[in-house]
Parts: structure tokens; C-alpha cells; sequence
């Protein structure tokens, strides 16, 4: 699918658990057709770094402890979707996280073509594996794709598995992501625009998936 002028805009979300690989889809996917991949993670780094008074405040709160509010979540991604670069759409990271912060995600669309809503599946046994075994890069921390071998693909680092992700660990934190992220998947998936990937393929397979998902969510939905 190219876009060029007239196309619709493909507005994107990824959701998936930790380990499923949904960082690795969704730079692909907005290298692949040119769209922004907006994480929060990293609009929060850069608002803390730069010491915007949104920055200060995020800042603030994670020092704390505490999550990010959501009405602070929302002002930060809607501010981001109104930039230029995001008209042609966008592939969205890690946003939305609750069912108030979707509704706040259908406001902003209204009028903007289409969201398509990608839930990347792997099985829990899968996830566990693949968390336990993982690795980062001992420069630069960035987590290792599961297809990186030898060095980081990022700085050419060396990498190393992590010693904090044990499975007691990491069978929490699916704990977690799952009772969080239930109640999203359920506002979701009553819309034809849902699609759900099956993830415990090899990376190249996911990514095609991905592709077909699209396709087949855009032509139907098209008119939403
Ligand atoms: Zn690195």
C-alpha cells in the first residue's frame, strides 16, 4: 500500500505483552511506509530531557513512583498526532494502555480515516522463554531483537543476557500486562478494524502478517 496523495491515512496501534516482539513490527512497519512511530516511552524521554514543563511533571511523577496520569498521557500523544508528519498517519507504541485512554484516542480520530488495532499473540510458555533468555546490549541497554546475533544492531555493542528477568519475574509482569491490557482488548475487538497477529512466528512471518492484517482491515474499514 503506498501513500500517496488521496490514499487513506494508516493509523496504526500495536498492542502485544512484553516478548512478543511488537517494538521490533512496529519499526518495521513505520520504516516500511514512512510513517512516525510514536512511542510514549521515548515522547516522555525526549520532554524530560529537553525540560518542558510536561517533561518536569512526568518527571516528577515516575521519581515517585507512580504511572503517568492518564489525562497527562493523552495531552502528550494528542499533542503529538497534530504534528505534520503524523497526517499520513502513524504507528502508535505503547499508547493507548487504558480503556480511558482509548475513548480519548477516538476523540482525536474523529475525522482522520480509520484506526486499525494490531494484537500481537504469542503464548504465554512462548513469552516466558523468550523473556527469560533475553538480552541487551551491555553499551547502550537497548533490549536485543529476538533476530539479533552477535552485536547490537544499534551502537555495535556487545550483548549480554540480563540477570533480572527470572521466570517468577517475568511470569508477573505477563500477570500484569494481561489484567491491564484485558479490558483494552475488550474495546476493542468487537470492531472490524481489530486484528489479531499470531506472533510466535519467525520475524519475517510476523511482519507479513502484519502486512496482510492491514490489508484486509483497511479495505473493509475504510468508511469508518
Ligand atoms: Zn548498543
Amino acid at each position: 500500500m503506498s501513500l500517496q496523495q488521496g490514499a487513506p491515512a494508516l493509523n496504526v496501534v500495536m498492542l502485544g505483552p512484553p516478548g512478543a516482539g511488537k517494538g521490533t513490527q512496529a519499526e518495521r512497519l513505520a520504516r516500511t511506509r514512512g510513517l512516525p512511530k510514536i512511542s510514549t516511552g521515548d515522547i516522555l524521554r525526549e520532554a524530560v530531557h529537553d525540560g518542558t514543563p510536561l517533561g518536569l511533571a512526568a518527571k516528577a511523577t515516575m521519581e515517585a513512583g507512580n504511572l503517568v496520569p492518564d489525562d497527562v498521557m493523552i495531552g502528550i500523544v494528542g499533542e503529538r498526532l497534530g504534528r505534520d508528519d503524523a497526517r499520513r498517519g502513524f504507528v502508535l507504541d505503547g499508547f493507548p494502555r487504558t480503556v480511558q485512554q482509548a475513548a480519548a484516542l477516538d476523540r482525536i480520530m474523529d475525522g482522520r480515516g480509520p484506526l486499525v488495532v494490531l494484537d500481537i499473540v504469542v503464548p504465554e510458555e512462548v513469552l516466558v522463554r523468550r523473556l527469560a533468555t533475553r538480552r541487551i546490549c551491555s553499551e547502550c541497554g537497548v533490549n536485543a531483537a529476538v533476530e539479533w546475533t552477535g552485536a547490537c544492531q544499534r551502537c555495535g555493542g556487545p550483548l549480554v543476557a540480563r540477570t533480572d528477568d527470572g521466570v517468577g519475574i517475568v511470569r508477573e509482569r505477563l500477570k500484569v500486562y494481561h489484567r491491564q491490557t484485558q479490558p483494552l482488548v475488550d474495546y476493542y475487538s468487537t470492531r472490524p478494524s481489530f486484528r489479531q497477529i499470531n506472533g510466535n512466528q519467525p520475524p519475517d512471518v510476523v511482519t507479513r502478517s502484519v502486512d496482510d492484517a492491514l490489508a484486509a482491515a483497511m479495505t473493509k474499514d475504510v468508511a469508518l
